[in-house]
């Protein structure tokens, strides 16, 4: 695996070898690699003749300072997981890199509804930050695919939106959810957890769960309230459990039994927020 630090220098390598045509796919990261972010490499390689993944904490993606500070760093972890997964290049850029001009940019996405619901609205800023730093990295190394986790279901629908609005190629391909044996959504904030915090974490995706076993037709904001206080008695403050139309995210709380829901949820345990969904 190549390691690139510089910009101009990933770009030169991939100019040249893109020349004789083949496919590049990309695999943008936070660090702290997990199984899930491997299943992404995995997915990349099967269709892709040069897989290329970044590492980069994005500090303008993050709505609370405490929350940057304590994101975990493991790079050299990194490395070794990226290498035996046979990721072609690696891009791990300084924040100058990245943000040249420095970190305040007045340049404003129209995310539309997207930012207006769930993590758009409970994590205000957080959505313009990844679309800054998603932006800068498309434009870098020019993928004809980019891989992203369905865990971050509604960043998938924003960076869809990123892609249409720079008017590119890049063909989204959505890799479903690793979890743990018990269910815990594979993350890396979950090395934040303590041990108590841990072994009650499960119970985001047992009421996910619930509400897919549980749904009917009809008025459904009797479920979410049930759903929302299962979370709340076993120790979570919950900002969000909704159910929304898996294609558009419109927010429902009426069902008519056929179209495709996901269900969505943000709870806090500890001071660690973990985000989770299933689509119903
Ligand atoms: P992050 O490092 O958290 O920014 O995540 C980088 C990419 O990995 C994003 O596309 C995530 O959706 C994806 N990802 C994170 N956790 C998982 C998981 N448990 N399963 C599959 N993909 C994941």
């Amino acid at each position: 695996m190549i390691i690139f630090k510089h910009a101009n220098q990933l770009q030169q390598y991939l100019t040249a070898k893109a020349q004789n045509g083949p496919s590049i796919g990309f695999v943008p990261t936070m660090g702290a690699l997990h199984s899930g972010h491997i299943s992404l490499i995995t997915a990349a390689k099967q269709t892709c003749d040069i897989v290329v993944s970044s590492v980069f904490v994005n500090p303008t993606q993050f709505n609370d300072p405490k929350d940057f500070e304590k994101y975990p760093v493991t790079i050299d972890q990194d490395v070794n997981k990226l290498e035996a997964a046979a990721c072609d290049v690696l891009f791990l850029p300084s924040v100058i890199e990245m943000y040249p001009n420095g970190l305040r940019s007045y340049k404003h996405y129209d995310l539309g509804y997207l930012e207006t619901i769930l993590d758009g609205a409970y994590r205000p800023g957080h959505f313009q930050g990844v679309c800054q730093v998603v932006e800068r990295l498309l434009e870098i190394v020019q993928p004809n695919r980019l891989f992203l986790g369905q865990k971050d279901y509604q960043q998938c629908l924003v960076l869809s939106k990123l892609i249409e609005l720079m008017k590119i190629n890049t063909q989204i391909t959505i890799v479903p959810t690793q979890r743990e044996t018990d269910g815990l959504a594979m993350s890396s904030r979950n090395l934040r957890l303590s041990p108590s915090a841990r072994e009650k974490a499960p119970v985001i995706y047992q009421t996910l769960q619930w509400i897919k076993a549980s749904i009917k037709a009809g008025d459904i904001s009797l479920l979410k309230q049930q759903a929302t206080d299962k979370l709340v008695n076993a120790g979570f403050k919950a900002d969000y459990v909704e159910l929304a139309d898996a294609s558009t995210l419109q927010l429902i709380n009426k069902w008519d039994g056929q179209s495709k829901l996901v269900a969505l949820t943000a709870a806090f345990i500890d001071d660690v927020r973990l985000i989770d969904n299933l689509l119903v």
